[in-house]
């Protein structure tokens, strides 16, 4: 099954040069969103892995399900200000300016061994936030699984001291 295919590609959404990877057409297909559960869990199931943490919004929708089929709990990478309990949280620079995502404090143990889930993986600099935060929690990021990849930005090289995996590459298209 051609994953690619059910991915719909908008240009200059959210802005003008962004080729943005439309995830929701593939979602909203039940074969291909079974088929890419399935493949996200087959490249990542040779680790060990005691929780998964996914990255609003859309690494909830693949996060999720890849929790289950572990036999894991999950638990959310929130932005600033959503989550009700306390938090632990992490600051980051973007193209301008600066964002912040946060977690429970309580969501994970002292040395579990985490799995980070995202939908899709551009500059790194999400990501890259988010293993500081599972770290700055007590957690040992496992591994970090993306269903897509933008290679051309390289975000890759920003997550040299972890076992990074990614289901779909798109270069310059
Ligand atoms: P980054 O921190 O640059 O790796 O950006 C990653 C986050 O931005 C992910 O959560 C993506 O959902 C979103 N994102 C960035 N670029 C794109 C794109 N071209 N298409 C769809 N989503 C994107």
């Amino acid at each position: 099954m051609n994953l690619k295919s059910y991915i719909r590609t908008v240009p200059d959404f959210p802005k003008k040069g962004i080729m943005f990877r439309d995830v929701t057409t593939l979602m909203q297909n039940r074969i291909a969103l079974s088929q890419s559960i399935d493949d996200l869990y087959s490249l990542i199931k040779h680790k060990k892995i005691d929780i998964v943490c996914g990255i609003e919004s859309r690494g909830f929708i693949f996060g999720s399900p890849l929790a289950l089929k572990l036999g894991c709990g999950f638990v959310p990478i929130r932005k600033l200000g959503k989550l009700p309990s306390e938090t632990v949280s992490i600051e980051y620079s973007l193209e301008y300016g600066k964002d912040s995502i946060e977690m429970h404090k309580d969501a994970i143990k002292e040395g579990d061994n985490v799995l980070l889930v995202d939908d899709l993986i551009a500059t790194g600099g999400t990501i890259q936030a988010a293993a500081k935060l599972v770290e700055k929690a007590g957690g040992i990021v496992s591994a970090i699984v993306f269903l897509i990849e933008l290679t051309d930005l390289h975000g890759r090289d920003k997550l040299k001291s972890y076992d990074v995996y990614s289901l779909l590459e798109y270069e310059g298209e």
